[in-house]
């Protein structure tokens, strides 16, 4: 079954489960494939970097996102807080709305 993806890239999402449940950020790249995002600060990972003189790179250990599932994560709406997604047609354009308040969630 293909499950839509209605979350998009700079939304900002609240996670709701998991280590980093609470966090909020905003959305870095979408997967749609895997039904994951990568949220800005949220499941940083710790990955050993080398060095490369070259580049200008020094060696150790950077902090990196990783992807969380969809399911996890909810749409903060700038109106009032974390809700869910909603569509609506407006002048003949599907549009995501806020489930709660009704407010567009695309500019
Ligand atoms: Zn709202």
């Amino acid at each position: 079954m293909h499950r839509r993806v209605d979350i998009k890239r700079n939304d900002t999402v609240k996670v709701i489960t998991g280590r980093d449940k609470g966090k909020q950020g905003r959305v870095l790249r979408v997967f749609p494939d895997k039904a994951k995002v990568l949220v800005e600060h949220v499941m940083m990972v710790k990955k050993s970097v080398r060095p490369n003189p070259q580049r200008n790179i020094k060696g150790g250990i950077a902090e990196q996102e990783s992807p969380v599932s969809i399911s996890n994560v909810m749409i903060v709406c700038p109106t009032c807080g974390p809700s869910r997604i909603g569509h609506e047609v407006r002048s003949e354009k599907r549009v995501r709305i806020c489930r709660r308040c009704k407010a567009p969630l695309d500019k």
